[in-house]
């Protein structure tokens, strides 16, 4: 049994990642989360009474807080998935962006290699960083047959990415020059529950049933490679057991699909699973579309070759674009509380109610 520490564990992908070790495993596992706005204890709610899960609001940029949560725990893996995510707010207002993704890591990487410098032999040998990043770090492409690499040149494009791409060379910078055994993973565009509802999906979804346009960027061409967030977790997983220190592996769902195309298909699965829930004077949820100014510096198109991770670590995605979507709509649909608590800004009162759990 070991010791995981997962930062960001209280957001879209941290909280899938916490729930499948807490579902699948023995491990015990610590959440390090200042609970932003992203941040949500609703979405660990499933786990919160495993006696095996502890939580520590913490800012990963205060780095005494860091040590004293190393010091407490003694993690034997820390998974680094705490960030700024969304793309439109680093465009508004990068400095966030900087202070968490950047400085954030730095203090992340500082704190652990202090710790890992003070562990026993023994146990320095199995320790790993895990530094969870994203496929836009690698900018954009624009011929249908290329796909990122792990070997791809990094050209981010918005703040977001560019500020993902300065934590990456952080990660890397701390191996080569300390030593500390990293290993750093890339994916596309997840998607599933718990997903907040700025985001595409969930935004889609939810503005539908309000009867609200459904806003698509430009004319909606844009590709992005779509992977269900719980193969996301299944691969992190996969990877911390056997990956290798030192390597990156590409993470993706082989799911290529237009923005409009994404759009569509809920509207087609919201006429299905939810045609009650239509305004009366639609006659299909496709009619909400709205076209909207593009992004500004909006990329083009996302492909990832997994065929790394797929190879040497055995992971494949369980979830095609078709089943995964669907089960995301039946989730949103099931689970307004969740998501009406945001809405209505009460998942934040809520959360001050709550007495962290040791
Ligand atoms: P998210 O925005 O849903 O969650 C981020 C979490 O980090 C939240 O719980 C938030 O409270 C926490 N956080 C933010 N700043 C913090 C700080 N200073 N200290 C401590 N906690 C802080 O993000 P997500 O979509 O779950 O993404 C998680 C990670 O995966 C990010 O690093 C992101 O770059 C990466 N990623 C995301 C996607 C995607 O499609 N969502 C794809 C590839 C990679």
């Amino acid at each position: 049994m070991k010791q995981f520490l997962v930062t960001g564990g209280a957001g879209f992908i941290g909280s899938a990642l916490v729930r499948f070790l807490l579902e699948n495993t023995e491990h015990r596992v610590v959440v390090v989360d200042k609970l932003s706005y992203a941040g949500n204890l609703a979405s660990l709610a499933p786990v919160q009474q495993n006696a095996r899960f502890a939580f520590e609001q913490v800012d990963i940029c205060h780095r005494a807080e860091l040590d004293r949560v190393m010091a407490h725990y003694q993690p034997d893996c820390i998974m680094h998935l705490a960030a700024e995510s969304h793309v439109d707010r680093s465009i508004d207002g990068p400095i966030a962006f900087i202070e968490t993704n950047i400085v954030g890591t730095y203090q992340l990487l500082e704190a652990a290699r202090h710790y890992w410098n003070g562990m026993a032999d023994e146990r320095k040998k199995g320790f790993i960083l895990h530094h969870i990043s994203t496929d836009e770090v690698f900018g954009d492409l624009h011929g249908s047959d290329d796909f990122f690499t792990e070997t791809t040149p990094y050209a981010p494009s918005s703040p977001y990415s560019a500020t993902k791409a300065s934590s990456d060379h952080l990660v890397r910078a701390w191996l080569r020059t300390y030593g500390l055994p990293v290993i750093i993973t890339n994916c596309s565009n997840n998607y599933g529950p718990y997903h907040f509802p700025e985001k595409l999906i969930p935004l889609t979804i939810i503005n539908a049933l309000a009867g609200k346009p459904l806003p698509v960027y430009g004319n909606g061409s844009q590709i992005r490679d779509w992977l269900y967030v719980e193969d996301h977790a299944r691969a992190l997983y996969s990877v911390v057991s056997s990956g290798k220190v030192g390597e990156t592996y590409n993470i993706g769902g082989h799911n290529e699909r237009r923005n409009l195309e994404v759009v569509e298909t809920l509207c087609d699965l919201l006429d299905e699973l939810a045609p009650q829930q239509r305004a009366p004077h639609l006659s299909r949820y496709r009619d909400l579309i709205t076209f909207v100014s593009d992004r500004p510096g909006h990329d083009q198109r996302y492909a990832i070759d997994a065929s790394k991770i797929e190879r040497e670590l055995g992971w494949t995605p369980q979830e095609t674009f078709e089943s995964g979507i669907r089960k995301t709509v039946h989730w949103y649909l099931a689970n307004p509380q969740w998501w009406q608590a945001i809405l209505n800004g009460s998942y934040r009162g809520e959360r001050l109610g709550l007495a962290t759990p040791r």
